[in-house]
C-alpha cells in the first residue's frame, strides 16, 4: 500500500517533471531564442504526450472501485479525443501552412466539451445528492454570469478571426462556448460547496480554467497577429489535462453540508448581480455581443428568482418559529406564553359582554414518584398521555395549555363554575381509570375558579391555584371549586 502510495508520488512528479521541460522549451520559442539550451527538446511531441498520458491516468480510473466510475470514463474518453485531436493535428498538417477549418482535429478536440460535460453533471450527482434549492438556483446564477464573462471576453477575438466563412466561424465560436459551458458548471459546483470545494473539484475548475484560458489566448493572438502555434501559453493545455488525469484519483471527500444561515449566502447572488449590471451598463457604451446581454439578463432575473425562494422560506421560517413560540415541545399544548395571552383577552372579552369564564388548574399527583419508578421517558409519556386526554375533552372556544412541568391549565369560556368542575372531574375520571399502554396509573388534583364580578386575569388563575392546593392537601386526587367546597372525590 505504502510502496504503491510512493510509486504514483514518483509518477506524478516525474509527470510533472516532463511539463516543466515542456513549459520551458515552449517559453523559449516564444521569446524567440532559437540556439537556447533547449532547442534540443521536441516540444510538440512532449505535449501530446503529456495529454496521452492524462488521457491513460484518467481511463485507468474506473478499474478501481468507488463512486464516479462513469464520470472518469467519460472524462478519460474525452481527454483520448482531445490527444487524439492533437495527433491528428501534427500528422495531418505538418507540412500545412494554413491547415483547413474545420478539420477532424477541430471535431475530435470539440467532443472533449459533452463528454466532459456529462462527466461533471454525474460527478456533481454524486456529491450532491441533496442540495437546499437556495443553492440550485444560486448555481445556475453563478454559471450563467461565467458564461457571460467567458463568451464576453471571447467572442470578439474568434469573430475578427480570419477564419473564412460561416462552418469555419462556427466551429471557432464552439471553443470558447464550451469553455463556458464547463466553467459555468464547475461555478455552480463551487457555489454548491458554498465556495469550499473539495480537492477533486479544485483540480478539475484549475484543470478546466488553464485549457479555457489557453484557448482563448490561442483564439485571441491568433486573431490579432499572423501566429499560427507556438506560444508559452500553450503548456496550459497539458497542464490543464494533467490536472484533470489528477483530479481523477483524488481520495473522495464527504461533502460538507453548506450552513445556508449565514451572511456568506449573499455573496454568490451579490456578485453576480454586480457582473450582469456592469455588463449592462458597459453595453450602453461599446456594444457587447447579444448572447451576453441575453446571459447577463437572465442572470438578473434568476437573481429575481433567488430572491422570491428567499422570501418563500423567510415566510415559512417566520410561520414555524410563531407556532414553535406557543407551541409547548413535549406534548403539543399551548404553551405558558400562549395561555397568558388568551386567559387576558378572554378576561377582557368577558367581563365586556358579561359572560361566563371559568378556569380549571390541573397538576398530576405524586408525578415525582413516577419518574423516579419509571424513569423520566415514562414520565414524559405520561404527560403526553394525559395532555391527549385533556385536549380530547376540550371544546371548541376553550384551551388547553401545559403551564408548568405537570400542571396544565383549561381555560373554559362561557362556562359557569359548576360546568367547569363537572368538566374537570369527567377528565379526571377518564384519566385515572385508564392507565396508559405503559400501565402506569396516574391520578390528578384540579382547582376551579369562575370569573366573578371584581376579578381580573391575576385573581382568576390565584383562586384557581388555591382551590388546586386544596384539592392536594385534602388528600389528592379530586376536583375543588373556589369556595373550597370538595366537589368530588374519588
Ligand atoms: P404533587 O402530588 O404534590 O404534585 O407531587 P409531585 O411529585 O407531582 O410534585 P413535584 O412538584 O414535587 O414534582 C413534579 C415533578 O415533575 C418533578 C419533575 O421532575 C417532574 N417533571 C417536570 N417536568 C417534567 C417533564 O417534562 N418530564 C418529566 N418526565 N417529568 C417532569
Ligand atoms: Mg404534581
Ligand atoms: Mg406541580
Amino acid at each position: 500500500m505504502t510502496s504503491g502510495r510512493a510509486l504514483a508520488r514518483t509518477g506524478w512528479g516525474a509527470l510533472a517533471a516532463l511539463w516543466a521541460v515542456y513549459a520551458a522549451a515552449t517559453a523559449q520559442i516564444g521569446l524567440g531564442v532559437a540556439d537556447g539550451p533547449l532547442r534540443a527538446v521536441p516540444a510538440e511531441r512532449l505535449a501530446d504526450a503529456l495529454v496521452i498520458a492524462s488521457a491513460a491516468i484518467c481511463l485507468a480510473r474506473p478499474l478501481r472501485r468507488g463512486p464516479g466510475r462513469l464520470a472518469w470514463l467519460l472524462l478519460g474518453i474525452g481527454l483520448a479525443a482531445w490527444a487524439a485531436g492533437d495527433l491528428y493535428y501534427a500528422l495531418a498538417f505538418d507540412e500545412t501552412e494554413i491547415p483547413p477549418l474545420p478539420s477532424l482535429s477541430d471535431g475530435l478536440w470539440l467532443s472533449f466539451y459533452p463528454l466532459s460535460g456529462a462527466a461533471l453533471i454525474l460527478l456533481a450527482r454524486n456529491q450532491f445528492s441533496r442540495v437546499h434549492p437556495t443553492l440550485l438556483v444560486d448555481g445556475a446564477i453563478a454559471a450563467l454570469t461565467v458564461s457571460a464573462a467567458c463568451i464576453g471576453a471571447l467572442w470578439d477575438p474568434v469573430l475578427s478571426a480570419p477564419a473564412g466563412g460561416a462552418t469555419a466561424l462556427g466551429t471557432l465560436l464552439a471553443f470558447p462556448l464550451g469553455d463556458a459551458m464547463l466553467l459555468g458548471l464547475v461555478a455552480a459546483v463551487f457555489t454548491l460547496s458554498g465556495w469550499r470545494p473539495d480537492r477533486t473539484w479544485s483540480l478539475l475548475g484549475a484543470g478546466l480554467a488553464a485549457a479555457a484560458i489557453a484557448d482563448g489566448m490561442l483564439i485571441y493572438l491568433s486573431a490579432t497577429s499572423d501566429l499560427v502555434d507556438g506560444t508559452a501559453l500553450d503548456a496550459l493545455f497539458p497542464a490543464g489535462a494533467l490536472l484533470l488525469a489528477f483530479a481523477a484519483w483524488q481520495p473522495a471527500q464527504e461533502p460538507v453540508p453548506v450552513d445556508i444561515e449565514r451572511w456568506g449566502m449573499l455573496l454568490t447572488p451579490g456578485v453576480c448581480a454586480v457582473i450582469a449590471t456592469a455588463m449592462l451598463v458597459f453595453d450602453h457604451f461599446f456594444a457587447l455581443p447579444t448572447g451576453v446581454i441575453l446571459l447577463a439578463a437572465a442572470t438578473i432575473a434568476m437573481i429575481l428568482v433567488r430572491a422570491g425562494f428567499t422570501f418563500r422560506e423567510n415566510l415559512h421560517l417566520l410561520a414555524r418559529r410563531r407556532t414553535e413560540a406557543i407551541t409547548d415541545h413535549l406534548t403539543g399544548l399551548a404553551n405558558r406564553r400562549e395561555f397568558d395571552d388568551r386567559l387576558t383577552a378572554e378576561v377582557e372579552r368577558a367581563r365586556r359582554h358579561g359572560r361566563d369564564l371559568s378556569l380549571v388548574i390541573l397538576d398530576l399527583d405524586h408525578f415525582k414518584d413516577i419518574n423516579d419508578v419509571h424513569g423520566h421517558a415514562a414520565g414524559d409519556a405520561v404527560l403526553i398521555r394525559v395532555a391527549g386526554e385533556l385536549s380530547r375533552r376540550a371544546r371548541l372556544g376553550e384551551l388547553v395549555a401545559r403551564v408548568g412541568g405537570e400542571e396544565f391549565a383549561w381555560l373554559l369560556p362561557e362556562a359557569d363554575a359548576a360546568e367547569a368542575v363537572r368538566a374537570a372531574e369527567r377528565a379526571r375520571r377518564a384519566i385515572a381509570l385508564a392507565p396508559g399502554p405503559d400501565g402506569i396509573a396516574v391520578t390528578l388534583s384540579a382547582g376551579v375558579c369562575a370569573l366573578g364580578e371584581e376579578g381580573d386575569a391575576a385573581a382568576l388563575y390565584r383562586h384557581a391555584d388555591a382551590a388546586l392546593y386544596r384539592a392536594k392537601s385534602l388528600g389528592r386526587d379530586r376536583v375543588v371549586g373556589r369556595e373550597g367546597a370538595e366537589m368530588a372525590t374519588a
